[in-house]
């Protein structure tokens, strides 16, 4: 049987990677969904076994140290790791697997299967990251000030992944990363010199 493929997806918080990843999941039946471990709590519309796997630390630190983690960091103030056997398991069914991990964890997973490809999410303008990252109307600006130099933090690293996907219309970005997935994606490679303006700005 021919091995799946390995796809990796990575964005800033405030870039809508969890609705575009649920929208790409529901038109590609057969992509299959890596579902991470985490020490963080459950929020109340997250499920075991469905969002993550909720565990302690004691359990996360075991996993750890019996080499279960195909990777794993620290992620803000909580601990996530994508399971080895589970991912094993689907790419050798044939399964195209896909992570929807932070930038260290890819780092991690392009050194371990550099056959994988990866896909960072870009906000389409400082203006609309802003926006998005201002959720709640009772965050002040210092907290926002923060979630803003995060996301800029993470958004550095945007040219270590294979192709970028831009989110500014939504039901396009879902269409790019469907043409990626499918093998077909060559025009969204990080190299196309029309993004150059839009990763100054965002970066500046
Ligand atoms: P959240 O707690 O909001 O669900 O996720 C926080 C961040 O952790 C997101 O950037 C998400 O992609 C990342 N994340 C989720 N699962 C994993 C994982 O298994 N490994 C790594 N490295 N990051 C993860």
């Amino acid at each position: 049987m021919t091995r799946g493929k390995l796809f990796v997806i990575a964005a800033p918080s405030g870039a809508g990677k969890t609705t575009l990843v649920r929208a790409l999941m529901a038109r590609v039946p057969s992509l299959k969904f890596s579902i991470s471990y985490t020490t963080r709590k459950p929020r109340p519309n997250e499920q075991h076994g469905r969002d993550y796997f909720f565990v302690d630390h004691a359990e996360f630190e075991r996993m750890v140290n019996a080499g279960e983690f195909l990777e794993h960091a620290r992620v803000f103030d909580n601990y996530y790791g994508t399971s080895k056997p589970q991912v094993e398991s689907m790419l050798r069914e044939g399964e195209n697997v896909l992570l929807e991990i932070d930038w260290q964890g890819a780092q991690q997973i392009r050194r371990a299967m550099p056959e994988c490809q990866s896909i960072f999410i870009l906000p389409p303008s400082r203006e609309a990251l802003e926006q998005r990252l201002r959720g709640r109307q009772t965050d002040n600006d210092e907290v926002i000030a923060r979630r803003l130099r995060d996301s800029i933090a993470d958004m550095s690293h945007w040219n270590e992944f294979d192709y970028v996907v831009v989110n500014d219309d939504f039901e396009r970005a879902t269409t790019d990363l469907e043409t990626i997935i499918a093998g077909i994606g060559e025009a969204l490679r990080r190299d196309r010199p029309e993004l150059q303006t839009l990763i100054r700005r965002l970066l500046g």
